[in-house]
């Protein structure tokens, strides 16, 4: 089977639309998000509804849950604050009840031997960052599966845990997945990047399930390029903050 998965599209419908025509041309048939469906961009009814129709599982991230007031803006900076305001404002009642139905973190494949969530399996609501290694140890101990996707830093990173808990950080370019070690994945972000690459990013996962036993399950990040210039004329045009329009140009 082949898995799309993705984070963080934030209201970025173009970046988005990029994302699922490149997922379905690699052959991914089924689809993951890991949450900031909504938060910075302009088109957040627009990008719900496509995740809605497209995705199986969904699991909400701390500007998806600040627009439906469970989680306080009081930690975000002010951009973000004048965003979720915005969104609140403009999302249709029935999205805003879409959000308020979705689990904080869940498990897919067949078996369920991976999970998803947007921060931290450990703490899924209080929204901390994985940045390190350090970071990243102590969430092994909060996830059974193989291995847990999570985005909400906004920066591809793939974290391998051996037998003996050793923890290492590993290339995520094209990765095959070794049954005795456990992964922590981030995937990236859809519609605001943050690590230099304005390329919208996402991860495919092809799993071994229903295959043959030599099998080998693997991960690899897709960037795609996507019409920056319309995304951020929307925001201007929907008076959201300048600087959120230009941050996309430079992927950060
Ligand atoms: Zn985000």
């Amino acid at each position: 089977m082949v898995y799309g998965i993705f984070s963080d599209i934030h209201a970025n419908l173009e970046a988005l639309e990029a994302v699922l025509s490149r997922l379905d041309a690699l052959g991914a048939r089924r689809l993951i998000c890991l949450g900031d469906v909504v938060g910075y961009g302009a088109s957040p009814n627009e990008c719900i509804a496509r995740v809605r129709e497209s995705c199986e599982v969904v699991v909400p991230g701390n500007h998806d849950y600040a627009a439906i007031q469970r989680t306080s803006t009081e930690f975000f900076n002010s951009y973000a604050r004048e965003a979720v305001l915005w969104t609140r404002r403009t999302l249709t009642p029935d999205h805003l009840a879409w959000l308020e139905g979705l689990p904080l973190s869940a498990t897919f494949g067949t078996g369920g031997p991976y999970r998803a969530v947007h921060a931290t399996p450990c703490l899924p609501d209080k929204w901390d960052y994985i940045l390190d290694v350090q970071d990243a140890r102590l969430q092994f101990a909060c996830f059974e599966e193989q291995a847990c996707f999570v985005g909400h830093s906004h920066q591809p990173v793939l974290v391998a845990c051996g037998r003996d808990g050793r923890v290492s950080l590993e290339r995520l370019d094209e990765s095959a997945l070794a049954a005795d070690r456990r992964y922590l994945v981030n995937v990236g972000s859809v519609g605001q990047p943050r690590d230099g690459d304005p390329r919208a990013a996402a991860l495919l996962l092809e799993t071994a399930e229903g295959g043959s036993g030599d099998a080998v399950t693997t991960i690899r990040i897709v960037r795609e390029p996507y019409d920056v210039e319309r995304a951020q004329r929307k925001i201007l045009e929907a008076d959201l903050p300048a600087v959120l329009a230009a941050r996309l140009a430079v992927g950060q």
